[in-house]
C-alpha cells in the first residue's frame, strides 16, 4: 500500500484513521452481521449512528437548541436552489460575490426573486474580500449570503459582514468544522461534506428553526422544503447513510483531537508553513491578498503556464496529487484540509524548495 498526499480540493483526503476503523467495520458493523452500505435507515442500529453524529456535531459546533441539523442530498449546489425558494418572504436576496461559488449561487437564486450583488471582489478576480462594514442592504431582503471560504479562488473572511439585522446565510463547504464557529450569527450555515469532513453525497444544513417555514410556494418540491427534512429526523427519504456514518467517524475523530479550537490551531500552524514558504520563494506567488488567504485552500502560481504544468507534474511523480490549479485561477492550489497532516505539507515544501533550487 502507497498512499500519496493528496491535495484534492473535494472529494478529498481523509484522517488516515477514520479509514482504518471503517475498514475494521467494513463487514460486520458492532455485531450487526452487516456492513453500514447493507443496513435499513429505519433500523435502530442505523438510527443510533444518525443521533451520535448529530450529537457530536452540535458538541463540536455548539450548536444552540434552536438550530436544526438536517442532512440532505444534493450537495451544495441543491442549496443553492433550497435556500431562496425556502426563506423567500419579500423576493429580495442579497448576494456578497467572492468567487466561483458564491456567483454560481446569485445566479441560481435569481430564478426566485431579485438578487443584489451588495459587494463584489470580481474586479481582481476574486483575489481579496471586500469591505463588509457598511453595505447598501436592501431593507426588504430575506437574507445575506456569502461563501465563507472560496475554494477555487482561496479566499476567506476575516470578519463577517455587517448584515445590519437581516437574516446572514453562509457556504462553509470547505471551511466546515476547520475553525470554532459562533452558530448563533447565522440564519443557515450549510456546506457539502466531501471537502473538509467525508465523503460526497451529503450536505449539512445547520438552520434557526424560526427560517424552517411551511407558508412556502405549494409547488416547492417536497425533498426541497426544510420542512420536510426537519420533520423527519432527515428520513423523508432513504439518506446518504453511507456519508453519514463517515461523518460520523470524523466528528468523533475530531472531538478526540481536541475540537475545534484545537483542530484551527493546528490548521494555522500547517497553512503558515507553506504561506512562509511562499513568502520567501522567487519561483512562487500567492495569488490571495494576505489579510484573506484561506487556512483550507492555497493557490500559488509560477510565472508562466508552461512551469506551472512543469512543476505540477513533478510534484505527482513526488506523490504529491492533486496540484494543479483550478483553470479560473491556473497554476497550482494546494488544498490542506484538517485531514491533510503536518508532514504533508512540510514535505510538499521540503520539495518545492528543492525544486526551485534546481530549475
Ligand atoms: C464544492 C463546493 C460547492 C459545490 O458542492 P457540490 O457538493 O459539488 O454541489 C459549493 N460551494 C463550495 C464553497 C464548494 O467548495
Amino acid at each position: 500500500m502507497a498512499r500519496v498526499y493528496n491535495f484534492s480540493a473535494g472529494p478529498a483526503t481523509m484522517p488516515l484513521p477514520v479509514l482504518e476503523e471503517i475498514q475494521a467495520e467494513l463487514l460486520d458493523y458492532k455485531g450487526s452481521g452487516m456492513c453500514v452500505m447493507e443496513m435499513s435507515h429505519r433500523s435502530k442500529v442505523f438510527q443510533q449512528i444518525v443521533d451520535e453524529a448529530e450529537a457530536d456535531i452540535r458538541e463540536l459546533m455548539g450548536i444552540p437548541d434552536n438550530y436544526k441539523v438536517l442532512f440532505i442530498q444534493g450537495g451544495a449546489t441543491l442549496q443553492f436552489s433550497m435556500i431562496p425558494m425556502n426563506l423567500c418572504k419579500n423576493g429580495v436576496f442579497d448576494y456578497i460575490v467572492t468567487g466561483a461559488w458564491s456567483k454560481k449561487a446569485a445566479t441560481e437564486a435569481k430564478k426566485f426573486g431579485k438578487v443584489n450583488v451588495i459587494a463584489s471582489s470580481e474586479d481582481r478576480n476574486y483575489s481579496y474580500i471586500p469591505d463588509c462594514s457598511d453595505l447598501p442592504i436592501d431593507d426588504d431582503a430575506d437574507y445575506v449570503y456569502i461563501c465563507e471560504n472560496e475554494t477555487i479562488h482561496g479566499t476567506t473572511y476575516r470578519d463577517l459582514p455587517n448584515t445590519k439585522g437581516k437574516i446572514l446565510v453562509a457556504d462553509q463547504s470547505s471551511m466546515f468544522l476547520s475553525k470554532p464557529c459562533n452558530v448563533s450569527d447565522y440564519g443557515i450555515i450549510y456546506g457539502g461534506v466531501q471537502k473538509n469532513i467525508g465523503p460526497a453525497g451529503l450536505s449539512i444544513v445547520i438552520i434557526r428553526e424560526d427560517l424552517i417555514r411551511e407558508d412556502i410556494d405549494p409547488k416547492t418540491p417536497v425533498y426541497m422544503r426544510y420542512d420536510t427534512h426537519a420533520n423527519n429526523g432527515s428520513m423523508y427519504n432513504t439518506p446518504n447513510c453511507w456519508a453519514i456514518y463517515v461523518c460520523g467517524k470524523v466528528f468523533k475523530y475530531l472531538k478526540k483531537l481536541g475540537g475545534l479550537e484545537a483542530m484551527n490551531e493546528i490548521n494555522k500552524k500547517k497553512a503558515k508553513v507553506l504561506y512562509d514558504f511562499l513568502d520567501s520563494s522567487k519561483m512562487f506567488n500567492g495569488t490571495v491578498d494576505k489579510e484573506f488567504r484561506s487556512l483550507m485552500n492555497v493557490p500559488f502560481v509560477t510565472e508562466s503556464a508552461e512551469k506551472d504544468a512543469a512543476v505540477v507534474a513533478a510534484t505527482k511523480a513526488a506523490g504529491f496529487d492533486n496540484l494543479k490549479g483550478h483553470k479560473s485561477v491556473g497554476g497550482l492550489r494546494a488544498s490542506i484540509y484538517n485531514a491533510m497532516p503536518q508532514e504533508g505539507v512540510e514535505a510538499l515544501v521540503e520539495f518545492l524548495k528543492k525544486y526551485e533550487e534546481e530549475n
